[in-house]
């Protein structure tokens, strides 16, 4: 599932590829993305727009158009949910079987292709308006964080996943963060110290910085269904493990911890895996 960093290395692609392209066509073909936007007012908006700006607001892609029928600047905000993907094509046989819109950019097409329709492409930006602060910008502090902490008494791994705590952290990078700054998943937020938070401030950071410049690294050559280079997760084609390789407990259940060798464990939390080393991370 696409965070934070998978969504910033998409959001960097596509700004080049989309910046300056006017929408000719809307092609809606499963309107539960564009919820609560209707198919209607999704495509009298976004005809004849020009796409002005693209930037990453927690794990949501916010397009910036200018120029549509409704004259002014239209926000279109996206999201990839659990298995969505957003890429140009020129070729019209790449449209994927579960295209949920399809954006005709005049020679070539914008495609958001959802198979389990989590995902969102919508008018719709209010959601955004709720997230907490961006974790690797100056509005995420340590003594904010800090007091925010202090009001829960969830397991530190649960608040992680609060989007209003801090925006674009999930499972994947809440459990990499914790072993970075060697804290149990399951102390109660409340109980942290002073100390132990600024380690998991810094920790959080760190690994989203790294990760978008891993994920940077990888070649994003995808052109529709014929290769499928599955970007967003920062995999290269033909090689399966080119992610996983950089996590040090996520999916690692049973394999030697990196720092003791002890197995990572698996426990669930709120109904999410969290992998953990129970040897390093007793803080
Ligand atoms: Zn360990």
């Amino acid at each position: 599932m696409p965070e934070l960093p998978e969504v910033e290395v998409l959001t960097r692609h596509l700004r080049p590829l989309l910046l300056g392209k006017t929408i000719r066509g809307v092609i809606v073909k499963r309107a539960k993305v564009l919820r609560p936007t209707t198919p209607g007012k999704f495509r009298r908006t976004l005809l004849g727009a020009k796409f002005t700006g693209l930037s990453r607001r927690g794990k949501y892609l916010r397009f910036q158009l200018d120029g549509g029928a409704a004259g002014g600047r239209v926000i279109l905000v996206g999201h990839l949910g659990m298995t969505g993907r957003m890429f140009l094509t020129r070729d019209p046989e790449c449209w994927p079987v579960h295209a949920a819109v399809i954006l005709d950019l005049g020679g070539e097409s914008f495609i958001f292709e959802d198979t389990r329709y989590f995902g969102r492409l919508t008018l719709d930006g209010s959601v955004t308006e709720k997230l907490g602060p961006e974790p690797l910008g100056g509005d995420f502090q340590p003594a904010t964080f800090a007091r925010a902490l202090r009001r829960s008494r969830q397991a530190i791994k649960v608040r992680l996943l609060d989007q209003m705590l801090v925006a674009g952290v999930g499972n994947i990078y809440a459990s990499e963060a914790l072993f970075r700054a060697r804290l149990s998943p399951k102390r109660a937020a409340n109980k942290l110290t002073a100390r132990q938070i600024a380690r998991l401030w810094k920790a959080i950071r760190r690994v989203l910085f790294e990760a978008i410049r891993w994920g940077s690294t990888v070649p994003l050559n995808f052109v529709g269904v014929k290769s499928d280079g599955l970007f967003y997760f920062g995999r290269a084609p033909g090689k399966p493990d080119f992610y996983e390789e950089r996590l040090r407990v996520y999916d690692r259940k049973g394999q030697p911890c990196v720092n003791c060798r002890r197995p990572i464990r698996r426990i669930i939390q709120a109904a999410r895996s969290t992998f953990y080393c129970p040897r390093c991370q007793r803080g």
